[in-house]
């Protein structure tokens, strides 16, 4: 035997079983002494069938904004977005405000000539969506960043400093301290990497972490010193890159198209 469900007239309210879906013809549908007072069909309508079809047009309706937020998923705007943001913030410290503080460090070293402009330059990046689709967390979006060769350069002539998108704080100070206490000419050799230079930069690392810095490790000045300057800030600088990423987190962009899909 079929289901039997409540049909009810919505003018009278008499009702009486019937089968879910009865025959179009079927007297059953109809509230006949309300139809005979009005002279017209009176239909009834069943409740539970009702509550069915409306929590359907919800999903129905919920299904077609989800399929408009797919058409809407546009990587392209968050990589637009994300490339923006990698222009002001490092890996979430601000970049100029940071370099402003450096520079005024390195005052008595360029005696108050104007800061140099930052440039940042961009690394070959490549988005994957894979995991944040599949968790829905746009924590999850990584971002593949490819640097070439060096990772900052100083240009004296035009007072600019280039960096490499996600640079860090050593890499910053580094090219602050070339356009602070320029080259020398030894030679008719340019030496860029000296002392001069090295003992500037260790003096604004010192007063920048207030920690003293030791250079007993170095035998010749060149590279080798940034490691061993850089290994003695590294718990200073890495607490305060912490902390400033998470004072900056909502500044980072969000694939907008997993938040949307996490508010439906
Ligand atoms: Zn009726
Ligand atoms: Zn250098």
């Amino acid at each position: 035997m079929v289901k039997q469900i409540r049909w009810k007239c919505e003018q009278c309210g008499n009702g009486l079983l019937a089968p879910s879906r009865p025959r179009k013809n079927d007297v059953r549908r109809y509230c006949l002494p309300c139809s005979a007072k009005s002279g017209k069909l009176v239909e009834r309508i069943a409740p539970a069938l009702q509550k069915k079809s409306e929590r359907k047009q919800i999903q129905r309706k919920q299904l077609v904004a989800k399929r408009r937020e797919r058409i809407a998923l546009s990587p392209k705007t968050y990589e637009n977005n994300y490339r923006k943001y990698l222009t002001k913030y490092s890996n979430g410290w601000h970049i100029q405000s940071e370099a402003e503080k450096i520079w005024k460090l390195f005052e008595p070293y360029h005696n108050g000539k104007p800061m140099p402009t930052i440039k940042i330059w961009f690394n070959k990046m490549e988005f994957d969506y894979t995991e944040a689709k599949q968790s829905g967390d746009p924590n999850d979006v990584k971002v593949w960043k490819y640097p070439r060769g060096s990772l900052g350069h100083a240009e004296y002539w035009s007072n600019e400093i280039m960096l490499k998108t996600s640079c860090s704080w050593k890499t910053l100070a580094h090219e602050l301290c070339h356009m602070a206490v320029r080259s020398r000419y030894k030679d008719g050799r340019r030496k860029a990497h000296d002392e001069v230079f090295y003992k500037a930069l260790k003096d604004v690392c010192e007063r920048r972490w207030k920690k003293h810095i030791s250079f007993h490790e170095v035998t010749k000045y060149g590279y080798a010193v940034d490691r061993i300057i850089e290994k003695q800030i590294e718990p200073e600088v890495s607490a305060w890159v912490k902390q400033q990423a998470d004072k900056n987190k909502h500044k980072k962009p969000i694939p907008l198209h997993i938040i949307k899909r996490e508010e439906a």
